[in-house]
């Protein structure tokens, strides 16, 4: 047996006994690249031809983004299935962020919810308490959320990285690449129809290109059979009070997408004022 066919057969056999130890995904840096290739801007506005694009590694080999496939056991019970994923994040150490956490962030809300949220990564409070956006900014998302008719329960909360960096500091792009499978494999169990990007790395990631926020505010892209659309970063609105009305219409886009996509009824309704 020449060297080749030795590895891959015991490859082969390593796979398959973890796949029947139950296990459901395989993280490696090969992976988290064809992951991250299924990220594909649905239309490129003409000012942006040009622009630089976000450093994602190089398309899978097809370069086709396939159309979401839930794994069976999740079709079961999306609802444990997340959970078991969130036992294997909260024993994550593959990047550095693990050494300094209190608590992994996995994600909260409704594991079949049509509407999701991606932010950046966890701060001091939700690393404190296992959840996203618990504080400050947290609250405002709470508003934002209610003022299109949802509740936090009615939706999924998530962030790009599962552990704090350091002193808030953004998240780098190895960290980013090496803890997004675990976002990914969530959006595949969850399935949402409409994913709202909070703040500029998430929507630069998921638009699938390196830009400021204003050139990807407005824009609809696709992501695996999800429409994603990005506004602000609550910490931002919370700094610039001017940012409000922005946020206003990309939550009535995310809204208006959410509707025409047959999303499940929200106990709210959209909240309408005359003050915005
Ligand atoms: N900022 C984020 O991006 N995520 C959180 O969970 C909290 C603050």
């Amino acid at each position: 047996m020449n060297d080749e066919l030795k590895y891959t057969t015991l490859a082969t056999t390593f796979l398959r006994q973890l796949q029947e130890s139950g296990e459901e995904f395989v993280f490696t840096s090969e992976a988290s690249r064809v992951w991250a290739a299924a990220v594909r801007p649905a239309k490129t506005p003409p000012a942006e031809q040009g622009a630089d694009s976000y450093p994602h590694p190089a398309p899978a080999a097809n370069g086709a983004a396939a159309a979401p496939t839930r794994q069976s056991n999740s079709m079961a019970d999306p609802e444990k299935s997340l959970k078991d994923l969130c036992r294997k994040i909260s024993a994550c150490t593959m990047c550095r962020l693990w050494k300094n956490r209190t608590n992994s962030v996995c994600g909260a809300g409704d594991p079949e919810a049509d509407l999701m949220f991606v932010g950046e990564g966890p701060g001091a409070e939700e690393d404190r308490q296992g959840l996203p956006f618990v504080g400050a900014s947290g609250q405002l998302l709470t508003k934002i959320i209610a003022s299109i008719g949802f509740t936090r329960e009615e939706v999924f909360i998530a962030n790009l990285v599962k552990c704090r960096p350091p002193n808030n500091r953004d998240p780098l792009l190895e960290e980013i690449e090496t803890c997004v499978p675990y976002l990914l494999a969530q959006i595949e169990k969850i399935k949402p129809k409409v994913l709202v990007t909070l703040g500029r790395f998430s929507a630069c990631f998921f638009h699938g290109r390196e830009t400021s926020l204003k050139h990807l505010r407005g824009l609809v892209s696709e992501f695996r059979g999800t429409k994603v659309v990005s506004t602000y970063h609550p910490a931002a609105l919370l700094r610039n009070q001017f940012f409000k009305r922005e946020t206003w219409n990309d939550m009535l886009l995310a809204r208006r997408l959410y509707d025409e996509l047959g999303g499940k009824p929200s106990s709210g309704r959209v909240f309408r004022s005359t003050n915005r």
